[in-house]
């Protein structure tokens, strides 16, 4: 019989399964606990299951953490690893900005959704390496679970506050599994994460970002923007030649409508678009739209020829957006000296291994 994944189940799914072996329903409880709250990683740490149910379960369920094969630590408390999954394959995963004397309150993770990506962008390290495969839900929720145990080492009490899915790969394109992990996140008996600490980042799926508004109108959502001007977003994103900005941009105000909700554009900056008709460009596109802007300038990644502007034209770029009205911030990419632009490091490391 084949095994389902326990980390990707969510309590009703393990009572089902105890139900259909013959196993009192409060297993699923200390299963789910065991897996979602605790972190364990293996079947003898699930002390109060007793040899015979652990036995059963185990015909059932394949129990797969990820294996840590690099971590790298930044001096801004930036944290990088890279898990290999039980097929031998590698994805990354950061914890931002922990540091055990500051924002002790906010730890927010960067999840992968994918095994590389189909889409192919411009200025992205994973768009580089294709599409290998979808992450299963246990993969995804996995990262959260795996960070959690391998800090817990050190520090007992932490504890993930915040997760973006910005790692490795298009989360709506892997759509359903990224949902239910959310879902299992999001559990007040696994990680208890609000959906509203949770953020899914798009470059842009159209139908995808419709279908979110009405299933989990709870989770946040951004949007990776990069340009106002269909003709550069063809190059920089080619999803873009599918699903153009006027399509995008009618899809998010239809998301706002559906979920009242504030949509994040992000805006890589590189010396090629931090002029002042970019700018204004942006402001026109988004305005009368309920959001708000994320300018982050461009990490290098060797291969695609973008470099970053320096602090002045960021500086200037924003005060064009705010003259207009928009909300705007802009901020350091965090872990710099450690190459923490998603998909390096796997490119990087990958080579080495
Ligand atoms: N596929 C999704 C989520 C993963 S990428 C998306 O594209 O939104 C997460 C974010 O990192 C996106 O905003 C993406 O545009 C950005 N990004 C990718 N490569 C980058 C780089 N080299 N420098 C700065 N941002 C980058
Ligand atoms: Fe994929 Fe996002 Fe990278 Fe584009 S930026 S290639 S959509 S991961």
């Amino acid at each position: 019989m084949e095994t389902i994944e326990l980390r990707g189940c969510l309590e009703d799914e393990l009572i089902e399964i105890c139900k259909e072996n013959g196993l009192k329903r409060f297993r699923a409880s200390q299963l789910f606990q065991w897996v979602q709250q605790k972190t364990v990683r293996t079947w003898e740490e699930m002390k109060n299951i007793g040899d015979r149910d652990r036995q059963i379960l185990r015909s059932r369920l394949s129990l797969y953490p990820l294996g840590k094969v690099r971590e790298q630590r930044s001096e801004d408390g930036t944290r990088k690893y890279l898990f290999r999954l039980n097929d031998g394959e590698t994805i990354e995963c950061v914890l931002m900005d922990y540091e055990r004397t500051r924002s002790r309150d906010r730890h927010t993770v960067c999840v992968s959704t994918q095994v590389g990506c189909a889409v192919g962008c411009a200025f992205c390290a994973t768009g580089l390496q294709g599409l290998q495969r979808n992450l299963s839900v246990g993969e995804i929720a996995g990262q959260v679970l795996d960070i959690t145990h391998y800090v817990r080492q050190e520090d007992p009490d932490f504890q993930v506050t915040n997760i973006v899915f910005m790692g490795m790969g298009e989360p709506l394109l892997n759509y359903d599994q990224v949902l239910k992990a959310i879902q299992l996140l999001n559990h007040e008996q696994g990680q208890n994460i609000g959906m509203r600490r949770m953020t899914i980042s798009t470059c842009g799926v159209v139908p995808r970002i419709i279908q979110l508004a009405k299933d989990n109108p709870q989770v946040g959502l951004a949007v990776s923007l990069h340009t106002a001007q269909d003709e550069v977003r063809n190059d920089l994103i080619p999803m873009n030649r599918r699903y153009p900005l006027d399509q995008l941009m009618a899809a998010c105000r239809e998301y706002t409508h559906v979920t009242r909700r504030r949509i994040t554009f992000e805006v890589a900056l590189t010396t090629e678009n931090a002029r002042r008709e970019e700018a204004e460009a942006l402001a026109r596109l988004l305005n009368g739209q309920f959001g708000h802007v994320n300018l982050i300038p461009v990490n290098p990644v060797v291969g695609t020829g973008m470099e970053r502007p320096n602090p002045e034209q960021i500086k200037r770029f924003a005060q064009v957006l705010e003259d207009a009205g928009i909300s705007v911030s802009s901020r350091e990419e965090r872990g710099a000296d450690i190459d923490a632009a998603c998909g390096q490091l796997r490119r990087l490391w990958e080579g080495e291994l």
